[in-house]
C-alpha cells in the first residue's frame, strides 16, 4: 500500500531468513478489519507498508538456531509472537506485548527491522507481519504448525479471526453454560464469536448485522435470531426485556460499544472485540456501572497466547464443533488484492482471502 486506498503489486527484496526466522511461502491471506482500517486510512501507518497478518503457508527456508519447525510444515501466522520478556509476555498475554505494539506502531518486526526494500527504500510491515506477498520473513514463534487436518485457505482463518472470537468468548467473557449473548457485527471475527458462544453453551445468540447474507451466515453457525440494526431494541427485547447477559462488540467503533452496553442486562458484561479507527472517544453514561452494574471490558487477539490457543481450536475443528469451511469467503489473486479488500469493505459474508 503506497498510500491509504492504493494496493499495487510489486517486486520487493526480502532479506534471507536470519538467526531465528523462518521463510514462509504464503498460501492464503485473510483481509481482516485490521487491514481495513489501515486501508481506509484510519490509522497512522507508515508507507509504503505490506498489509496483511492472517495466513497460512508452508515453510521454505529457516535460519539458525530454529528448532520449533522445519521445512515443508504448514504453518499459521501468529502475528504475536512473543519477545519473552516484558511483563504481558510474561503472563501469556504476548498480544499485549510492549515492544510488540511499538513496532506494530513503526511498522516493522517485533526487532525493529522489516527485512524489506523497495529500490533501497525501506518497505514496511503491517501488524508486524506484512503476510500479503509470496514470501515472507518472520520470527520462528510466529509461523505456528498445524499439521494435516485442515486446508491451507480455512487453516488462515486461524491466524487471527477464530483465535480472536473464539477467545473473546471462552477466555475474555469466561461465560457459565445457559447464558444469552449479543453479537453485534457478523464479519469474519463476529462469526466466530457466534460459534465460541454456542460451544460455551449459550441459550440464546442475537446477532445484529446490516448485510442479510452475514445474517444467514450467523443462523447457520449456531445463532437463535438474528436482526437488522433498526430493529435490534425489538429483537433483544424479544429475548429477554433485562438485556442479555453478554454482549460482544465485535465491530469496535463507539457507537457499536454504546449499543453492546446498553443491551445489556444489569451485572451483565459487555466485551469490546473489534477494533476502533485510531482517533475514536468513547462516551459513557457512568450509571451504567455504578447503579446497573455492568462491566465493560475487553479482547485482543482472544486474550491468550496464540501459541497455546491454536492446538485448543484444531481441536474443536477436529470435534465439528468449529466450523471453518463455509467462512471461507471469495478469494482473489494478488494482483487483485485491492478488489479483495473492496469486497471485504463491501460486506463479502465469510473471510475474503487472497491466495498469493
Ligand atoms: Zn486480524
Ligand atoms: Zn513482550
Amino acid at each position: 500500500m503506497f498510500e491509504p486506498g492504493r494496493l499495487e503489486t510489486r517486486e520487493l527484496d526480502l532479506e534471507e531468513p536470519g538467526a531465528g526466522e523462518v521463510l514462509v511461502r504464503m498460501s492464503a491471506v485473510g483481509v481482516c478489519g485490521t487491514d481495513l482500517h489501515s486501508y481506509k486510512g484510519e490509522w497512522d501507518r507508515p508507507t509504503p507498508i505490506v498489509l496483511g497478518h492472517e495466513g497460512a503457508g508452508v515453510i521454505e527456508a529457516t535460519g539458525v538456531g530454529v528448532a520449533g519447525v522445519r521445512e515443508g510444515e504448514r504453518v499459521v501466522l501468529s502475528w504475536a509472537p512473543a519477545c519473552g520478556e516484558c511483563g504481558p509476555c510474561r503472563r501469556g498475554r504476548p498480544a499485549a506485548c510492549g515492544p510488540l505494539s511499538a513496532a506494530i506502531g513503526r511498522g516493522t518486526l517485533l526487532g525493529g527491522r522489516t527485512g524489506l526494500s523497495l529500490g533501497g527504500e525501506t518497505v514496511y510491515r503491517g501488524t508486524a507481519t506484512g503476510a500479503l506477498a509470496e514470501h515472507l520473513v518472520v520470527a520462528a514463534p510466529a509461523a505456528m504448525p498445524f499439521g494435516d487436518s485442515v486446508p491451507l485457505e480455512q487453516a488462515a482463518l486461524l491466524g487471527c479471526a477464530a483465535l480472536t472470537g473464539v477467545g473473546a468468548v471462552l477466555n475474555a467473557a469466561r461465560p457459565e453454560p445457559g447464558f444469552t449473548a449479543l453479537v453485534i457485527g457478523a464479519g469474519g471475527v463476529g462469526q466466530f464469536v457466534v460459534q465460541g458462544a454456542r460451544i460455551a453453551g449459550a441459550t440464546q445468540i442475537l446477532v445484529v448485522d446490516p448485510v442479510e447474507a452475514r445474517r444467514e451466515q450467523a443462523m447457520a453457525l449456531g445463532a437463535t435470531a438474528v436482526c437488522e440494526p433498526e430493529d435490534l431494541r425489538d429483537a433483544v427485547r424479544e429475548l429477554d426485556a433485562e438485556g442479555v447477559d453478554y454482549a460482544f462488540d465485535a465491530v469496535g467503533a463507539p457507537a457499536t460499544t454504546k449499543l453492546a452496553l446498553r443491551w445489556t442486562r444489569g451485572g451483565g458484561t459487555a466485551v469490546v472485540v473489534g477494533l476502533p479507527a485510531g482517533s475514536e472517544q468513547l462516551e459513557l453514561d457512568p450509571f451504567e456501572f455504578s447503579s446497573r452494574e455492568k462491566t465493560l471490558t475487553g479482547t485482543i487477539y482472544g486474550s491468550d497466547d496464540p501459541a497455546v490457543a491454536l492446538p485448543r481450536l484444531l481441536d474443536l475443528v477436529a470435534a465439528g464443533e468449529l466450523e471453518l469451511a463455509s467462512l471461507v469467503g471469495p478469494s482473489f489473486g494478488l494482483d487483485d488484492a485491492d478488489a479483495a479488500f473492496r469486497a471485504s469493505l463491501a460486506g463479502e459474508p465469510g473471510r475474503v482471502l487472497v491466495t498469493p
